[in-house]
C-alpha cells in the first residue's frame, strides 16, 4: 500500500512530504494506521549522518502508536481495532543466543531497526513519520487504554531506554539516582525512578527547568555549569543514568558515584566518552551503556507507567513542523517531547 510520510532527502536537507509504498499484510504481521509519532533526537543523529553513513530518502521515527486496521491469516496476539505501539525494533534473528533468552535488542546479528535497517525482504526499514506501517505481531505493543494516547508514543523508545536501566541497576527505596540531562529521554528518567521509590537528582546544564524536575519527582536539582555542583556531589551516587546526546567529560561525572555505583550512558553522541580508569578505581566504580529493551521488557514498561499514571510531558505537533521541531530539539528546546499528529500529514 501506499502511505503518507515525512522524509529526509539527504543528510543535509530539509524533511519533505512524501508518499512510501509498505508492504501487503504478510501471514504474521499487523498493518497499522499510525495516530501519533514522537521526535527522538536518534532520529537527528541517524538523519545527518552522525553515527555513519545511511541510504536516502529515509523515513524517522521509532515511537510509534496506532490502531490495528488489518491483521495476517497467523496473527493471533493482536486484532482490529486494537490500540497498539511500535518502538525501535521490528525484528531480530530470533535464532542467537541473546534473542533466546528474550533480549532482542542485543540481538548478536543486530536487531532490525524500524528505520535504516535491511528488512527482511531486503528494502531499508522507513519509519514512523508516516501514516502507516507493517509489523510482524511480534513486534508490536498492547498500549493501556489508561495511558494517554499521544503521550503514549514517547514510551516506546524514550520510556523503555530509561526504564531498561534503572530496572536493571535496582533503582528503587535507599537507591539515590541522579538523571543527567533533562530532555526527552531525561524526564521519563526522572518519573520512572521516582515512581519506583528511588531518591532523584537530577543533573541539568542550568537551573532553568529546576520546577519542572522537582514537579516530576526529583528532590534535588544541579546545574552542571556550576563547578561547586561537582565538589558538593562527589561520591554520592548508586546509578547515574547519562541521556546527554553530545560528548561530556565522563570522568567529572564517574566522580560523583558511591561505591559501587553505576554511570550507565544512553546517550548517543557521534564523538566518544574516553574514562580515565583512575577514577574507577576509586569506590570501585563501573561505566555502562544500556540499548533500548526487549519486547517483554517494553510491554512491562507500557503497564508500569498505566499503573503509576506515568506519561511523557508532550508538545503535539503537525508533520509540517518537523523540520522547527528538529531545531529546537538540537538546541535543548523542547518540553519534553514532539509528537507529530499523523493526521496532519494528510494535509501536508
Ligand atoms: P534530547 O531530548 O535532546 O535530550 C538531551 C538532553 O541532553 C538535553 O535536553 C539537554 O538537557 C542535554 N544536553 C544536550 N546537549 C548538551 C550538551 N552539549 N552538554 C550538556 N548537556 C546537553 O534527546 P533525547 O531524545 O532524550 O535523546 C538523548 C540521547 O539518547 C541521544 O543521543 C539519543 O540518540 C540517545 N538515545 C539512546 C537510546 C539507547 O537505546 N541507548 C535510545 C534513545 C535515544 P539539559 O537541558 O537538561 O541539560
Ligand atoms: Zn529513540
Ligand atoms: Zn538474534
Amino acid at each position: 500500500m501506499i502511505a503518507l510520510a515525512y522524509s529526509a532527502p539527504s543528510a543535509t536537507e530539509p524533511l519533505v512530504p512524501t508518499t512510501i509504498e509498505r508492504r501487503d499484510v504478510g501471514a504474521k504481521d499487523v498493518l497499522i494506521e499510525i495516530a501519533y509519532a514522537g521526535v527522538c533526537h536518534s532520529d537527528i543523529h541517524a538523519a545527518r549522518g552522525e553515527w555513519g553513513p545511511i541510504a536516502y530518502p529515509q523515513v524517522f521515527g521509532h515511537e510509534i502508536v496506532g490502531v490495528v486496521t488489518e491483521i495476517g491469516a497467523e496473527v493471533t496476539q493482536h486484532k482490529v481495532g486494537d490500540r497498539v505501539g511500535v518502538g525501535c525494533m521490528v525484528n531480530s534473528c530470533r535464532e542467537c543466543v541473546n534473542c533466546l533468552a528474550g533480549m532482542e535488542n542485543y540481538c548478536l546479528k543486530g536487531n532490525t531497526g524500524t528505520y535504516t535497517s535491511v528488512d527482511r525482504d531486503g528494502t531499508i526499514t522507513q519509519g514512523g513519520y508516516s501514516s502507516h506501517i507493517v509489523v510482524v505481531e511480534d513486534f508490536v505493543l498492547r498500549v493501556p487504554e489508561a495511558i494517554d494516547y499521544a503521550a503514549a508514543a514517547p514510551l516506546l523508545c524514550a520510556g523503555i531506554t530509561t526504564y531498561s536501566p534503572l530496572r536493571h541497576w535496582n533503582a528503587g527505596p535507599g537507591k539515590k539516582v541522579a538523571v543527567v540531562g533533562m530532555g526527552g529521554l531525561g524526564h521519563m528518567a526522572v518519573k520512572m525512578a521516582h515512581a519506583m521509590g528511588a531518591e532523584v537528582t537530577v543533573l541539568s546544564q542550568s537551573l532553568s527547568k529546576q520546577d519542572d524536575g522537582l514537579r516530576f519527582g526529583a528532590e534535588h536539582y544541579y546545574a552542571t555549569s556550576d563547578a561547586n555542583t561537582f565538589d558538593t556531589l562527589a561520591n554520592t551516587f548508586d546509578l547515574i543514568i547519562n541521556t546527554v546526546s553530545a560528548a561530556i567529560d565522563i570522568n567529572a561525572y564517574l566522580g560523583l558515584l558511591a561505591l559501587d555505583g553505576t554511570l550507565v550512558s544512553v546517550g548517543a553522541p557521534a564523538q566518544p566518552l574516553p574514562v580515565e580508569v583512575f577514577t574507577l578505581f576509586g569506590n570501585r566504580r563501573s561505566f555502562a551503556g544500556s540499548g533500548i529493551g526487549s519486547i517483554r521488557e517494553t510491554q512491562e514498561m507500557l503497564d508500569f507507567c498505566a499503573e503509576n499514571g506515568i506519561a511523557p510531558e508532550i508538545e503535539l505537533i503537525s508533520a509540517d513542523y518537523i523540520n522547527e521541531a528538529w531545531e529546537r530539539v538540537v538546541r535543548s528546546d523542547v518540553r519534553y517531547r514532539f509528537v507529530i499528529d499523523a493526521t496532519t500529514l494528510a494535509v501536508a
